[in-house]
């Protein structure tokens, strides 16, 4: 479908600030320019501006830029209107555009036409709205080499190789049965194990990049006063809850968004796991219950002074089977233990202090080896469980294309849908409901 209206949005966030952008791309842009600053702008220089209302007052003076297709970000039109970063200005800066023709934008729709454009690729497209959702520097880099098209690139390469093996297949498909000798099956047998290595490496990688973008769930389990509170500010490095001496502060669920060694940790800190007659609390209990089912991980926090006590808050035996627990052994100063850990039953076991912080890093080593994250020189290709999904989906179809390396034609079949799937990373081979759903989470004017 051809894009034939012209867009606008304000690009910038909600609120105030010192400077605040709209957006407008499309083929009436310059128009619309012209009626809005009384000229079009010379293209790609700062042009301070009056920008005016229909009556000729006034809404504010900026700078315009213009950037003629097809250099622009959308690969159209662009104009870009640096005003004061006041809500209400923003507005009927906004509402000026409109007038002069333009549509209020869609969320993603600036981006959408870039990749409807080929000014980048879908897993480009979709790594900028990571990086403006990217909650750490690990996750902004690995944005960053996603959004410049390393990871596109890693998969083209794949792909290309894919389209070497499938061409020697092309070739004697078509030739008689005892021709057929002519394929060396040792030499495809041997790109293939090449292609599935590339595929798996690729895939870690990217698991790693998901890892950064989505965090992991963390819940905190532990009695009132075992100091779960006092834990989660250690980690934090900043006083993100309230602590204090009387029992039972954290009522209810409460949930803190942490970064530990640029992973995120999405911390719910429960209202406890104590059998109570009070209905309002067994209601909390139940609900922390649920929290744990859905949790990556499970921090169980008890005291080194009482640690038998913890007994009626540790997680119940049925929920442990598919979530790593990883039990803290707080206030270590009161009783002169030092820092460590230790595994028992599968399970880790840190000893530390949150009032003296001794043992914290060994509780952040654990966390990040529960999560699964391994921290490397190398920055992760940023990228999401439908990248993941699709590049498992690839690996099984060359994995069956080994397998039937003696019938050819399903052999040749398997790479064919290999092929496609890589496809669908970078978005050659995309569904409109698919691109309707990723454009559609990103903010309004990107
Ligand atoms: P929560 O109810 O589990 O969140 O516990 P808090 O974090 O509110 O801590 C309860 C009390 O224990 C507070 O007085 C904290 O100062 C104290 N506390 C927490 N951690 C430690 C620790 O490692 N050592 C000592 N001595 N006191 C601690």
């Amino acid at each position: 479908m051809p894009v034939t209206d012209t867009i606008a949005a304000v690009a910038t966030a909600y609120g105030r600030a010192g400077i605040g952008v709209v957006r407008v791309s499309g083929p009436e842009t310059q128009q619309l320019a012209a009626a809005l600053i009384g000229r079009v702008p010379i293209e790609r220089q700062a042009t301070l501006s009056e920008f005016r209302d229909g009556d000729g007052a006034v809404i504010d003076r900026g700078i315009a830029i213009l950037f003629p297709a097809p250099r622009s970000y959308t690969g159209e039109d662009v104009l870009e209107l640096q005003a004061h970063g006041g809500v209400a200005l923003l507005r009927m800066l906004l509402r000026r555009c409109v007038e002069l023709g333009a549509r209020v934008a869609e969320p993603g729709e600036f981006t959408r036409r870039a990749f409807l454009n080929d000014k980048m690729d879908l897993a480009q497209a979709e790594s900028v709205a990571d990086l403006i959702d990217a909650s750490s520097t690990d996750a902004v880099r690995s944005a960053q080499r996603s959004l410049a098209g390393e990871f596109s690139q890693r998969i083209s390469t794949i792909r290309e190789q894919l389209i070497e093996v499938r061409a020697l297949f092309d070739a004697v498909l078509d030739v008689p049965e005892e021709e057929v000798e002519l394929i060396d099956r040792y030499d495809v047998l041997a790109k293939l194990d090449s292609l599935r290595g590339d595929i798996a490496t690729v895939s870690e990688s990217a698991t790693q990049g998901n890892l950064l973008r989505e965090g992991v769930q963390v819940v905190l389990t532990g009695a009132p006063n075992v100091g779960k509170s006092s834990l989660m500010n250690r980690l934090a490095e900043e006083e993100v809850a309230i602590v204090t001496e009387v029992p039972g502060t954290t009522r209810d669920v409460l949930r803190r968004e942490l970064v530990v060694s640029g992973l995120p940790l999405h911390v719910i800190d429960t209202a406890g796991l104590r059998e109570s007659e009070d209905p309002v609390e067994r209601i909390g209990v139940e609900r922390s219950l649920r929290q744990i089912g859905q949790a990556d991980i499970v921090l169980e926090v008890r005291e080194a002074v009482n640690p038998t006590a913890a007994a009626a808050d540790e997680v119940p035996l049925e929920l442990r089977v598919d979530t790593n627990r990883i039990i803290v052994v707080n206030k270590i100063d009161l009783v002169g233990e030092s820092a460590r850990t230790a595994e028992e039953d599968g399970c880790e076991t840190v000893w530390l202090s949150a009032k003296t912080g001794a043992g914290l890093d060994l509780l952040r080593q654990a966390l990040l080896r529960a999560s699964g994250r391994e921290v490397t020189d190398e920055v992760p290709f940023m990228a999401r469980e439908r990248h993941i999904a699709c590049l498992g989906r690839a690996l099984g179809h060359v994995n069956r294309a080994k397998e039937e390396i003696e019938r050819l034609e399903l052999c040749a079949e398997e790479l064919r849908l290999a092929q496609r799937d890589l496809s669908e990373i970078t978005g050659e081979f995309t569904a409109d409901d698919l691109l309707g759903e990723i454009f559609s989470r990103f903010c309004i004017g990107k």
